[in-house]
């Protein structure tokens, strides 16, 4: 069994050399326990804050140990009343090859409904990070204006097609590169810019020239700030990430103009989508159908090898995933 540890913590951007491969045995399971033999794992942004040794809303990850996160595989010792070996099962020990957990501990899927990986990116965690952010959170309304950052990524690209088949007026995206841009527009969204040609209050003005009424943030910073300038009275945003500054070792330049929250009587709403589980089965009902009908594209970019983990976390945050960061594991 091979595993990804946490050697030492991060200082700014992550390198190689925080990470450590470790071989250990293949765990033997115990009563009411279950080995699976993990076959995806997801690489995720909110695990950079958990590298440092800070209280926040889940604890940091230890050094000298695995690292944790979601992941799908194979139960393959083992087992319960509900659980047997072959059954595919979505938990939350990723970063090694064979996890040991409780059957409690894993939810059993189905892998001839779906792609196994569809549960860790559109059906999963993703999907309803969205989905709960855009509908609840915001409240996005038919005819309204939607802005999404990272809006080529997992949950950025949902969030433009939700905001679509939900009948927003006008959709705009922010993305790194000329190939992401073009990606949105074949997803469907109405404009989308390239935050690297130019200032984002520019591009945001440029391509939602009413303005905007519902923000949903995946980066912070500058494009928090051009979002405020542009968002028309009683908007509203929820602050689903700041991936802008996660490695930052210094407190963020912008948002400057927090005044204007007062004067556009604007919502900045923060979610977590822990706390919307009470949506999954609407969720995961709303969205099969969209998905059944080819209504709704998510792109995968898999990143082959347990070893290459910390790689594919660092492409992650360096912006080399098209859709959902996984690793074949
Ligand atoms: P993504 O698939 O969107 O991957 C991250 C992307 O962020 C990269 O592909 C990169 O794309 C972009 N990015 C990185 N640095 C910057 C920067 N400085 N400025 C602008 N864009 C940048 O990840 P996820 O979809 O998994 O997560 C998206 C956001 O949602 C993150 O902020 C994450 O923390 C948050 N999140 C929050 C949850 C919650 O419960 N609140 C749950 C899940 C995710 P590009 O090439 O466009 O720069």
């Amino acid at each position: 069994n091979r595993e990804i540890h946490l050697a030492s913590r991060p200082q700014g951007w992550p390198t190689a050399d925080n990470f450590r491969l470790v071989e250990t045995d293949v765990p033997t399971p115990g009563p009411g326990q279950v080995v699976v033999r993990n076959r995806y794992m997801s690489v995720d942004p909110y695990m950079r804050g958990r590298m440092n040794d800070v209280k926040s809303y889940v604890p940091p990850f230890a050094l000298d140990a695995p690292l944790d996160g979601g992941a799908v595989g194979e139960v393959v010792a083992g087992g319960t009343e509900g659980l047997r070996p072959g059954d595919t099962v979505l938990h939350g020990l990723g970063w090694r090859e064979y996890a040991l957990l409780d059957a409690k501990a894993a939810r059993k899927v189905d892998p001839d409904l779906a792609p196994v990986t569809a549960y860790l990116s559109v059906l999963g965690m993703t999907g309803l990070t969205a989905y709960a952010g855009l509908l609840d959170v915001a409240g996005m309304k038919p005819g309204e204006t939607v802005f999404v950052s990272a809006a080529a990524g997992a949950v950025g690209s949902l969030v433009g097609q939700i905001a679509r088949l939900r009948g927003a007026g006008r959709v705009v995206g922010s993305a790194g590169s000329a190939a992401k841009v073009e990606r949105l527009r074949a997803l469907g969204f109405d404009a989308a810019f390239d935050y690297h040609d130019g200032p984002v209050r520019d591009s945001l003005k440029a391509a939602a020239p009413d303005g905007v009424d519902v923000y949903f943030d995946n980066v912070g910073g500058d494009h928090l700030e051009a979002a405020i300038s542009a968002m028309r009275v009683h908007g509203r945003a929820a602050i689903c990430g700041m991936i802008a500054q996660y490695n930052d070792t210094e407190p963020p330049a912008a948002p400057r103009n927090l005044a204007l929250v007062i004067g556009k009587r604007l919502t900045l709403r923060g979610f977590l989508v822990g706390d919307h589980g009470h949506l999954r089965g609407e969720f995961v009902r709303e969205m099969a159908g969209w998905l059944r009908d080819g209504k709704v594209s998510y792109d995968e970019t898999v990143v082959d090898g347990i070893e290459n983990a910390p790689e594919a976390f660092l492409g992650l945050l360096r912006g080399e995933n098209l859709g959902k960061m996984l690793v074949r594991v």
